[in-house]
Parts: structure tokens; sequence; C-alpha cells
């Protein structure tokens, strides 16, 4: 490397005027780090896009709808040209050097007396990288630093969180989980997962962690939860931080607030990180959407976890029956051929397409595409296991165009 580096900086822009020249799509990208800096932003420009026109319409930033004039920058504390054309660039990095405002060309970063580093925010930290000009190289960096502090790769001297998180770890795959999911995740002193928590993401911890495995522990279903909840309670009243590791999310049939509730109760802090569900997930991965245009703009998630009748059901299946679009149902696999019996006796139609997915997101999984008629004897025949999610409706009937359809089509 040769000559003189940039100087690295921390700019506090709160309530300091600074003009965006410009409009377009790298105006788009600067913009909602700006506003979020506090930044009073005026923006000037004869045309934006329609997302720069969003931030204009919520008063987040000023629109001047017009090109550039002298005297736009006075008053400016930081300048940044965006526009296409390098004539305007040129007259407004100019006029910002003669005022002695630092001025980032987005044309040409070393012709402007300001560059913008490559910039990734982590829980309140923000990392920024230059590269003397390489943007590959400051954005490869900033992508590894980041990637490296979430997965707790990077140690931090953070205060460590306290109480228990109830987190969603998604429908399977690792990479499902949240952001937030997997950095406190990799701050836990003590893991407690369900059966259907992503199990590589347990892989990962150090073996320091106390991993407890919430299936295995040993009581009746019912006695089991108070198990779980005394768990972590104890755990955290002895000062260490506990992540409730679920599948999906922890909202949806996982008897999440329950936990929040004991939690609660005996004055352990208790936060809820929540997660994608496998209800909308899994199909998504097997290409039934949930909702669709024109075909559906209801979608219902039900539990499967006791047959239509039982006293204990809280669900009403003729009242289902009568619905024209998405059910979902979790928990279902073994009763199927009593709720497709349930939703035919109330009148939905014995061709409705239904599609069957186990194991979505993960390399398990498969999908069955059936009717209602017919949808208990095809899992039982292709032997279909749980865990699997049971979609119900005209979605369930949806298919990409192949080639052949789409060559005649266009
Ligand atoms: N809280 C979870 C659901 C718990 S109930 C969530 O939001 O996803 C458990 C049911 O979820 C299973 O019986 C099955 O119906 C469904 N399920 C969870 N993960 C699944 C997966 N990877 N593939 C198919 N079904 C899944």
């Amino acid at each position: 490397m040769t000559g003189e580096q940039h100087y690295l900086a921390g700019l506090d822009l709160a309530g300091r005027r600074v003009v965006v020249v410009g409009g377009g799509t790298v105006a788009q990208r600067r913009l909602p780090r700006l506003v979020s800096s506090g930044a009073r932003v005026e923006l000037v420009s004869p045309a934006v896009t329609p997302s720069v026109q969003t931030l204009a319409d919520s008063g987040a930033v000023v629109w001047h709808r017009r090109p550039y004039a002298p005297g736009d920058l006075d008053g400016a504390w930081y300048v940044l040209c965006c526009t296409s054309s390098p004539e305007v660039n040129a007259e407004v990095s100019a006029d910002a050097d003669r005022l002695r405002v630092f001025c980032v060309r987005a044309d040409a970063g070393s012709a402007g007396s300001a560059v913008t580093p490559a910039t990734g925010n982590h829980d309140g930290l923000l990392v920024g990288v230059l590269a003397g000009g390489e943007h590959r190289r400051s954005a490869g960096v900033r992508d590894s630093v980041l990637a490296a502090l979430r997965g707790g790769a990077v140690r931090e001297a953070v205060a460590k969180p306290v109480g228990v998180a109830l987190v969603g770890g998604g429908p399977g795959d690792p990479d499902l989980i949240t952001v937030r999911g997997r950095r406190l995740l990799a701050q836990a002193d003590v893991v407690v997962a369900d059966r259907l928590a992503p199990g590589s993401l347990l892989e990962e911890l150090p073996p320091s962690v106390e991993v407890v495995d919430a299936a295995k522990i040993p009581y009746g279903r019912a006695a089991s939860q108070d198990a779980i909840n005394s768990l972590l309670v104890s755990h955290a009243r002895a000062g260490r931080f506990v992540v409730r590791l679920k599948g999906g999310d922890p909202f949806v049939f996982g008897r999440g607030f329950e936990e929040v509730q004991a939690c609660a109760a005996a004055g352990v802090p208790v936060t809820v990180v929540p997660g994608v569900t496998s209800a909308f997930a899994v199909p998504a991965v097997a290409d039934v959407p949930v909702t669709h245009r024109g075909v559906a703009h209801e979608v219902v998630v039900v539990s499967g976890h006791v047959p239509p009748g039982d006293p204990s059901s809280l669900v009403d299946w003729p009242a289902l029956a009568a619905l024209r679009g998405t059910l979902v149902l979790l928990m279902a696999v073994e009763r199927i051929g009593l709720f497709a019996g349930a939703l035919v006796a109330g009148g939905r139609p014995g061709d409705t397409p239904v599609a069957v997915v186990q194991e979505g997101t993960t390399r398990g999984q498969r999908t069955l595409r059936s009717t209602l008629d017919k949808v208990a004897d095809d899992i039982a025949v292709a032997g279909i296991r749980p865990p699997a999610v049971i979609v119900v409706g005209p979605v369930a009937g949806l298919a990409r165009p192949d080639e052949s359809e789409r060559a005649s089509t266009s």
C-alpha cells in the first residue's frame, strides 16, 4: 500500500444538516443509515426511486425536487454526491471543498474528501471497513467479521445476558434461526433444547455449555413441562444464562408462553426471540405457498394433537370445513384420516388438494401430493412419519410451470 491512508472516524450527525445530491439507487442504499444516525437529511434531486420516495413521504428526509444549485450546501456538516453525472458530482464536491465540508463522491471515491466504509451492525456494535477503494475486499471483510461476531467466534467484552431467552430455532435447517437467536445461543451457559430444535446448532456449542435435552426429562407428559419450567428457573437463579431452544416459533404450539409465565412468576427475566415457524416455512420450501393471489385469502394453522370431538379439543372442525382457503395442520400425521373425514363431512370437497411435507428444510425432506379423500391411504402407503406439515386447500395443487409449458406460453 502506498500513499496516505484515510483516517477512520465516527461522525455524530444527530440533528446536523446532511445534504445528499441525487436520489437513485446509490442514495437509496446510503439513506437508511444516515436517517438512523439522526441526521437532518436534505435530498436534492429532480427524481427519486420509489423507496427514496417512501422515506421522503414519511418525513425521514426532506426532498427538494430539483437539480443541485449553488447554496444547497450552506450549513451542511456532511455531503454525499450520488448523482449519475460525474460533472454534477464534481461540481458538488468542489463546492463542498470550498466550504470545507467533507464530501463523499459515490462515483469516484478517491476524488471526494471522505469515503463511506463498508458498514455492518451487530447488537449495537458498528463495524466499518475501508480497503483503499477495493469495495469487494472491504465488503468481504465486513461480512466475515459480522459472521464471526454472530457465530460467537469473536469474543466480545459485552455484559453477558441474564435470565432466560426463549429462542425459536426455526424449522430444522440451522441457517433458518434468526441472527438474534444465534447470537444469544453463542452466549448461553445452559441450553435446554426441544426434540425439534435444529440439532446441528447444538453441535457448534463449546464443551463448556451444558446442553439439556428436554425430550429426555423423565416425567409424564404434563409433569415434564413443570420439570422444564423449574430447570429454567433454577439455572437462571444460579446466575447462568439459559437459552430455551425450541423448534420453529416458540409460541406456535410450542408451549412457549407457559415458560414465559413460569419465569415471570419466579422473578426470572425472560425474553422471547421469535422463530421461523414450520407452519409456513415447511410448505414454502416444498413449493406450497400458504396464500396465493386469487387462490387463497386466508390461512388457518391447526393443531392435530387431539382428535375431532375429543372433550379437550378447542378446534371447530365444521367451521374449518366451511372455509375455502388454506388449512395448515401440525402434529396431524397419525390422525389424518379423522381430520380429512371431518373436513369432508363438513362440506369440503373430497378432491381438495393436500400436500404433506415430512422433515421440511432438512436432508430428509419429502413431499407427498394428494387429496382429502386419499390422503390417509397415501400417507400410509408412502410411510410418511412425523414431523410433517399437512396443507389442505387449492394452494396445495399449485406448481411451477414446467419447461414445456413455459416454452409454449412465451
Ligand atoms: N413451534 C413449532 C411447532 C411445534 S408442534 C413451529 O413453530 O414450527 C410440532 C409440529 O410441527 C410437528 O408435529 C410437525 O407438524 C411440525 N414440524 C416442525 N418441524 C417440522 C419440519 N422440519 N418438517 C415438518 N414438520 C415440522
